[in-house]
């Protein structure tokens, strides 16, 4: 998906969830979001608030609570990262690529599995109506297992 199906895509979900909640439009709603959609990384409200700073002025609390919403919305996931706080991540892409965190660094990895995009985009709800999903797989990194495999072997060295 492109850059701007992805934001289109993500614009229309934000007006269908700001209709039913009767909340209003404002224009730093839709400058937050066309920010969150035009990074491809993880981010922080911090990040967010700094980049806006010079060309759209909007305060702290205003960044957080957007942010919220869009997360209530679907438009966003968070995540805990250890010291720095909360991140966030733009998620309506998840027909592209996939996440796997890593429970012990708590490092987000992307992924690719066409097979997991394809069964995805032929999943059909009764009653429901998909527009998007995301998927994140939780497990240990090669560097994490690694680590862990070094500890074990020094441990049944010291046993001998
Ligand atoms: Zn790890």
């Amino acid at each position: 998906m492109s850059e701007n199906t992805r934001l289109a895509e993500a614009q229309q979900i934000l007006r269908n969830y700001i209709n039913l909640k009767r909340l209003r439009n404002t224009p730093e709603r839709q400058k937050i979001l066309e920010t969150v959609y035009s990074v491809n990384l993880p981010f922080t409200v911090d990040m967010i608030w700094d980049y806006l700073q010079e060309e759209f002025p909007v305060t702290r609390v205003t960044v957080y609570n957007n942010l919220e919403l869009f997360f209530k919305a679907g438009l966003v996931i968070k995540r805990s990262n250890g010291n720095e706080g909360v991140e966030y991540e733009a998620c309506i892409q998840t027909q592209t690529h996939h996440n796997m965190c890593c429970t012990i660094c708590n490092q987000l990895f992307e992924f690719k599995d066409p097979t997991i995009q394809l069964f995805l985009s032929q999943k059909k709800y009764k009653k429901f109506k998909m527009t998007n999903c995301s998927v994140m797989i939780y497990g240990i990194c090669a560097k994490c297992q690694a680590k862990i495999n070094r500890e074990k072997r020094k441990q049944k060295i010291q046993q001998k």
